[in-house]
């Protein structure tokens, strides 16, 4: 049985005292979780100790990070690695989000680097992969995301594509208000959980979590949930809102 999740995506948003505000209001109205159901808070690498204490008493709401660097350490001003995530008490990083390749350019090669990286260190990693508007428009957007798959992803063997989640999130939907129906999610997801199946085998395709990111709401979480392919959500600006980003946790409860 595949794990749901429902991954909070901060970006670059909550101070200190915001961010254990949030944490809070978010704990003292968690529904119910299991192995099966599970939530992860990825705030900025700055909340990450404070959020790390204040998860210690819960088992199933988890810790992410946004980000981490290809090198296991050195000079490299500014960044972070995963072995420092690793002991801030991080459980899950997220790598390749449509932000960082397009703000940062980072490219799938760097991202198959930053693969390996977190899981060498014992993290899990959720991969972003989604095409923009215009692939969309073009009709191409099933290769698309097959190569960003490809490039991220293929280099592992079985055994450690057991701690990747995929999130597909076109980036058309991603802060647009525009969400891709729940049609369309689970037509990519389909194909994704295919392109997986190819490269590995049907029991790593059907393991495998997929989530959907991209204008994800308490108003359509239930559908896109209820799609068979799709296995939780990546959220972006409604993790910010305490009421919102429960309502989506107990869409994926009931789902
Ligand atoms: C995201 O950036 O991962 C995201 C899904 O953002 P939003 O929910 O705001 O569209």
């Amino acid at each position: 049985m595949r794990k749901q999740i429902v991954a909070g995506n901060w970006k670059m948003n909550m101070t200190l005292g915001a961010g254990n505000d949030l944490v809070n209001e978010l704990l003292s109205e968690m529904p119910t979780l299991n192995e099966h159901k599970i939530v992860v808070i990825a705030p900025t690498h700055v909340l990450l100790t404070q959020t790390a204490s204040q998860l210690e008493s819960t088992t199933f709401v988890q810790l992410g990070a946004q980000n981490c660097h290809t090198e296991a350490n050195g000079a490299y001003t500014g960044e972070v690695s995963a072995g420092i995530l690793k002991s801030a008490g991080v459980q899950y990083v997220i790598l390749g989000h449509s932000e960082r390749r397009q703000y940062f350019n980072e490219t799938n090669e760097q991202l198959a680097i930053k693969v390996d990286q977190v899981l060498n260190n014992g993290m899990e990693v959720i991969y972003c992969c989604g095409e923009p508007l215009e692939i969309r428009d073009a009709g191409t957007e099933n290769s698309y995301v097959e190569a960003q798959i490809k490039a991220g992803l293929f280099h592992l063997n079985r055994e450690r594509l057991k701690n990747v989640t995929i999130a597909y999130e076109p980036i058309w939907a991603i802060g647009t208000g525009r969400t891709a129906s729940s049609e369309q999610a689970q037509a990519m997801h389909k194909h994704i959980r295919n392109v997986i199946a190819q490269q590995f085998d049907e029991d790593a395709a059907s393991n495998i979590s997929i989530l959907y990111g991209g204008s994800c709401k308490p108003s359509n979480a239930a559908e896109l949930f209820a799609c068979e392919d799709v296995d939780g959500g990546l959220i972006g600006g409604a993790a910010l809102k305490a009421d919102e980003f429960l309502a989506i946790i107990q869409a994926m409860v009931k789902s």
